[in-house]
């Protein structure tokens, strides 16, 4: 069987356009294709390969695990889901947790959660959701309802009533629209897709104070933020501001397949047995993986050199940009970075990304005025000077 990227077009559904590149193996922060050409990986699978590629510590507990139990569904729990659990616990506000497959599923479950906590409230039309112009939640019909990007929502309608969109960091727009009839309020505290766009600290502290007032749950989204990527295990313990719910996805797993939505006690019990769920959702194959990720990751070491990585990056970023001229800002937290395009350069942040895989180098985008950088966050500083070195040849030939 000829295995090619022409493959794809001939027998995948067309809603993706992947890159000509198809990795066959990867070791940290490096991957080789079909031709075994090397790429340094700044992409990390959009901000999941927290540790690389093939870390033998999630090795190990993958293939321990998978010699162990595969799976059981939720008729029955399972130690890693437990241990998982039990870690989400004792490292965050919540107490209760939800383990879904997806950022959308968590999100998901977030959602539902938060208009059943409104329906049961006794106040009439309690349902209401705000989200956040240009904000992503994931692909279901729900969160693509709530994510700020129409683009990726209107092909869909009927769509979900009862959710309202203003501006993103803008207190007074999101208080014009938060009222008794609000029953969540949904937010990341960086916008990741939306183009690496932190939330101002004020901003997400008048969401929590209008939230409180209205009685509305608050829902961070932390499915990019999440599992050390800023720095802190949770991008909520940058900003003082605790939620009521927040979602997990992504670096959680490190690559193996795992969400959850985790909360207090109080909207928690909002939930009766069946009323939400998923076959494999806590699943013990995903649950191993991500308690050994979350166990490496969630050390003062580790969350450290992502701050350090984070300054290198945009040190170098800097220099390079004082050659190129092309960014007007470095932004993003951590290992979340977002290049920004000058006004005169906009729209080109997908050619960049296409000359730098050419170079050697997986980058991504975010919008078509950013190129973002979500690597591992124990990359290697050797593969950083390398991968900033086929960046910036990219650059050149831009
Ligand atoms: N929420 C945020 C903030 C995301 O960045 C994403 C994915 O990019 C999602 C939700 C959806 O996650 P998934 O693709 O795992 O469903």
């Amino acid at each position: 069987m000829q295995l090619t990227r022409a493959l794809f077009d001939e027998v995948m559904v067309p809603n993706y356009a992947p890159s000509p590149i198809i990795p066959v193996r990867g070791l940290g922060s490096r991957l080789w294709d079909q031709q075994d050409r090397e790429f340094i990986d700044f992409a990390g699978g959009i901000a999941v390969n927290c540790l690389g590629h093939c870390h033998p510590v999630l090795v190990n507990a993958l293939t321990e695990q998978a010699n162990k139990l595969w799976h059981l569904s939720n008729t029955m729990t399972n130690e890693p889901a437990l241990a998982l659990a039990q870690r989400l616990v004792d490292t965050t506000f919540a107490e209760k947790v939800y383990f879904a497959n997806s950022g959308a599923e968590a999100n998901e479950a977030a959602l539902k959660l938060a208009r059943k906590y409104g329906n049961d409230s006794g106040v009439e039309g309690k349902n209401q959701i705000v989200a956040f112009n240009n904000a992503f939640h994931g692909r279901t019909l729900f969160t693509v309802t709530a994510g700020g990007q129409p683009k990726y929502s209107q092909d869909f309608a009927p769509l979900p009533e009862g959710i309202e969109h203003t501006a993103f960091n803008d207190l007074e727009a999101a208080k014009a629209l938060i009222n008794e009839n609000t029953c969540a309020v949904i937010v990341e505290p960086i916008q990741g897709e939306g183009g690496v766009v932190p939330a101002d600290l004020e901003f997400l502290k008048g969401l929590r104070a209008l939230c409180d007032a209205n009685g509305a749950v608050l829902i961070f989204d932390e499915v990019q933020t999440g599992v050390g990527r800023t720095g802190s295990l949770y991008a909520y313990m940058n900003t003082g501001v605790t939620p009521d719910i927040l979602t997990t996805a992504k670096a959680l797993g490190g690559g193996f397949p795992i969400g959850a939505m985790i909360t207090t006690e109080h909207y928690a019990n909002k939930y009766a047995v069946g009323d939400h769920g998923t076959t494999y959702g806590g699943n013990p194959l995903a649950c191993a993986v991500a308690g050994a990720v979350f166990e490496f990751i969630n050390t003062p070491d580790v969350l450290e050199g992502v701050k350090q990585r984070h300054q290198y990056f945009v040190d170098a970023l800097n220099k390079i940009n004082a050659q190129y001229g092309l960014f007007k800002e470095i932004r993003g937290q951590g290992l979340l970075i977002g290049c920004v395009l000058k006004d005169e350069h906009a729209g080109k942040a997908k050619n960049i990304v296409t000359l730098a895989g050419e170079e050697g180098l997986l980058a991504l985008v975010a919008g078509a005025d950013v190129v973002r950088f979500t690597p591992s966050l124990i990359i290697p500083m050797e593969d950083i000077d390398e991968g900033l070195n086929r960046f910036s040849r990219a650059l050149a030939r831009l």
